[in-house]
């Protein structure tokens, strides 16, 4: 329908002007996100879903274009959150029932509620790192054809595990339902598995690849950090991703499974908790990306308070990993390790993302810094750096706004009140 109405817009300016209406974007404050600077009183021009120009003023509309009055606000790039599962939501005990209570369709039509929330909160480009049944590359594909609102969506499907590991769809199961998962359902044991998970991904249409190379703290399993995948296994799917172009994305909370995976050439490490200095110097060498997801671990330390949240299994790992990360976080930082923003959001609600930035500003992170990791550096780490990420001449149209000023108080990131995906305006 917005698409309908955007072109006939186009076409009416065509035949009147030959010359496409533009919008114009008067922005009291810029945040363009291409260094840390903020610029006062811009205007961005955007024609079609493209920005065409950013110049200095407020300057003044021709009859067909279209003012958009930003003056008391602040104008950034889209937001970018590189770790979310979009398609579910965690809500303790309950959950771990979903998966003999739910159907596909089931969590696609969460992913379709989840989506819009997103959009709305300002991030208006997500990386879904993990899902039950590859209905996010529905989902993404739903979104890209105009079906249905919501983020571009950038998905690794379903992730890949070793059996026993997180991400494995059995653990924790009775034996009368036991099954043995293999590459297809995303378990792999061996090289050859390992190759065939990742091809599997690529036929069925993810963009990327998830695996969880260490033991987690939601799953149903011992150990929170055990290593899980050998050298030879990481190894064989970071070689066949690059094949098909894609990048992995790793789960990791131990050393052992982290170092694997940096020396296999990985593109980001998830969470991180237990990274010490030699991972550090590690990632620095490797130019690995490090997305820390500080809310989620307060989430699943908050919740491990609450007698019967969590199963049994689980709940001494998110009580001893999860208030962790925060302080890994200001660590890495410190020692100029490329971050790029993520909260693992389906673990904490959708829609809530934004709260990380205030997690990271705590930790020692200037704020235009950590808005930069969702916006340049996410845009770095999903290698689209051409088309979104900042504020530029070229770069498509994907704007938010917030009220104030949020290098002043970064909470007010949770208060978006303009947003603008592919030239489209979904929140004015
Ligand atoms: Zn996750």
């Amino acid at each position: 329908m917005r698409r309908l109405l955007r072109l006939s817009i186009v076409s009416a300016a065509m035949l009147t002007a030959n010359a496409y209406a533009a919008t114009l974007i008067h922005a009291g404050k810029l945040i363009d996100a291409t260094n840390n600077q903020v610029q006062s009183g811009m205007t961005i021009v955007i024609e079609g879903n493209q920005i065409i120009s950013v110049e200095s003023g407020f300057k003044k509309a021709s009859d067909q274009d279209t003012i958009i009055d930003l003056r008391d606000a602040t104008v950034m790039p889209g937001l970018m959150d590189m770790h979310v599962h979009i398609s579910s939501q965690n809500n303790g005990q309950a959950s771990y029932m979903e998966r003999f209570t739910l159907n596909e369709a089931d969590y696609a039509l969460k992913g379709v509620m989840y989506a819009e929330k997103t959009l709305l909160a300002g991030f208006t480009t997500i990386r879904n790192l993990g899902d039950g049944y590859n209905e996010t590359v529905a989902l993404r594909n739903a979104i890209n054809k105009g079906m249905i609102d919501g983020p571009r969506i950038y998905t690794a499907a379903k992730s890949i595990a070793t059996t026993g590991g997180h991400a494995d769809p059995t653990n924790g199961q009775s034996r009368r339902f036991e099954a043995d998962p293999g590459p297809k359902q995303g378990v792999v044991n061996g090289v050859d598995e390992a190759r065939k998970a990742v091809r599997q991904r690529y036929k069925d249409g993810a963009d990327l690849i998830k695996i969880t190379a260490t033991g987690g703290v939601l799953s149903v399993a011992k150990s929170g950090q055990n290593p899980q995948f050998m050298q030879d296994e990481v190894e064989a799917i970071v070689a066949t991703a690059k094949d098909y172009g894609m990048t992995v994305a790793v789960h990791a909370h131990g050393t052992e499974g982290m170092q694997r995976a940096i020396k296999a050439g990985v593109d980001s490490i998830e969470h991180g908790t237990y990274m010490d200095a030699d991972t550090i110097k590690l990632m620095k060498k490797h130019g690995t990306y490090y997305v820390p997801t500080i809310m989620a671990g307060a989430w699943v330390a908050e919740k491990a308070k609450i007698d019967g949240f969590f199963p049994e299994l689980v709940r001494p790992k998110a009580a001893r990993i999860g208030p962790l990360i925060q302080e890994t976080f200001a660590r890495a930082y410190k020692a100029g390790v490329k971050i790029a923003f993520g909260t693992d959001s389906g673990v904490s609600a959708h829609g809530d993302n934004a709260e990380e930035f205030a997690l990271m500003v705590e930790a020692g992170m200037p704020a235009i810094e950590a808005i930069r990791s969702a916006t340049y550096h996410a845009a770095k780490l999903l290698k689209v750096d051409d088309q979104l990420g900042t504020i530029e001449k070229g770069k498509l149209a994907d704007l938010i706004a917030v009220a104030g000023d949020p290098l002043a108080d970064i909470k007010t990131m949770q208060d978006v009140i303009f947003v603008m995906k592919d030239g489209q305006i979904y929140k004015q």
